[in-house]
């Protein structure tokens, strides 16, 4: 296949470049390297089977030559990044929505959507099916990339009926691994970040709300799976096993040998505004659909991940 990623020089992006360059497929990465960067991805410099285009997915994009399929990949991804960049995230995930998809139609190529568990807010289940519609504040700091998301799935969703295309939707929850940016405000580069400073973790609010970590490794083979499936629905995926915050900064500390201290964030900063209070994914379609399931262990990938980030400081 010859294959197109939005956001390919991205933390997701560029290991899905890697996990289809080594599949024998060829890839093209577009990304605008508003999050991205060029470092993701400089070890595919000078393959014949890999081309960069720097772009804004959320323009008319146009690639010469054949595309088998079009993963759509784009959109700041923090919660810090989409407050600094909220329009940029409404864009990417509306107008590059529906872009990326008129492309994926007029090459006759596969659609996969990168959506999120964000799709479902502050979830009043727990843990969350696909089924489950969700609790969004439209209005909230969160709300620009919810909402260009939920928008996203009811485009490709659109796309799917109208216009018959072969459509994939991904829900994407908490991933970690090497290539986050050590400055991109989530709790995974934030508290390895902290603790191999000596600087106190910074648990916000009272750090019992949860979530469910999986590795990249783990997640880039699901999505995999699901392209190479012909599942049209949304899948979670996913790592089950959830745990409250304030636990996890405790694991970053023994993983890390670090002596940091833990504080807490006042819950009225604007970064724990609507911060959702639980999040674990039902894994149930993802294992009976694409007999996938996440095998890395949290310590173990935590390590690898600390490795990557020693190497960068
Ligand atoms: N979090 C935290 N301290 C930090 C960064 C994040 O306590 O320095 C919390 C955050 O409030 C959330 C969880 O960790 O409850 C995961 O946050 P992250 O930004 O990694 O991803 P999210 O799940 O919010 O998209």
């Amino acid at each position: 296949m010859r294959v197109l990623i939005t956001g390919g020089a991205g933390f997701l992006g560029s290991h899905l470049c890697d996990y289809l360059l080594a599949q024998g497929h060829s890839v093209v990465a577009m990304d605008n390297l508003l999050t991205g960067s060029m470092d993701n991805i400089a070890h595919l410099a000078g393959r014949d089977d890999f081309s960069f285009v720097k772009h804004d997915v959320t323009n008319y994009v146009f690639v010469k030559g054949p595309l088998d399929a079009v993963l759509h990949f784009a959109s700041p991804a923090s919660p810090v990044d989409y407050l600094t960049y909220p329009i940029p995230t409404l864009k990417v995930g509306a107008l590059g929505t529906h872009k990326a998809l008129g492309l994926a139609l007029a090459k006759g190529a596969r659609f996969l959507l990168a959506s999120t568990s964000e799709v479902y807010g502050d979830p009043l289940v727990n843990p969350q099916p696909e089924d489950y519609w969700g609790n969004v504040n439209p209005i909230g700091p969160r709300g620009v990339y919810d909402e260009a998301k939920r928008f996203a799935e009811a485009m490709t969703m659109a796309y799917h009926r109208y216009h018959q295309l072969d459509t994939r939707i991904a829900r994407i929850f908490n991933t970690y691994g090497p290539r986050m940016r050590l400055n991109d405000g989530r709790a995974v580069p934030n508290f390895l970040h902290q603790a191999l400073t000596r600087q106190p973790l910074t648990v916000y609010g009272d750090g019992s709300q949860t979530r469910s970590f999986c590795y990249v490794d783990d997640e880039v083979r699901g999505f995999y799976k699901l392209l190479m499936s012909d599942e049209h629905r949304p899948v979670n995926i996913g790592n089950p096993s959830e745990m409250n915050i304030l636990d996890f900064a405790r694991t970053v500390l023994e993983v890390t040998g670090s002596k940091s201290e833990i504080t807490f964030v006042d819950p009225t900063d604007e970064r724990v505004v609507d911060d959702p209070k639980v999040r674990r994914p039902d894994i149930t379609r993802a294992r009976e659909v694409l007999g996938w399931e996440p095998t890395v262990e949290l310590r173990e990938g935590l390590g690898k991940t600390l490795a990557y980030f020693q190497d960068r400081m």
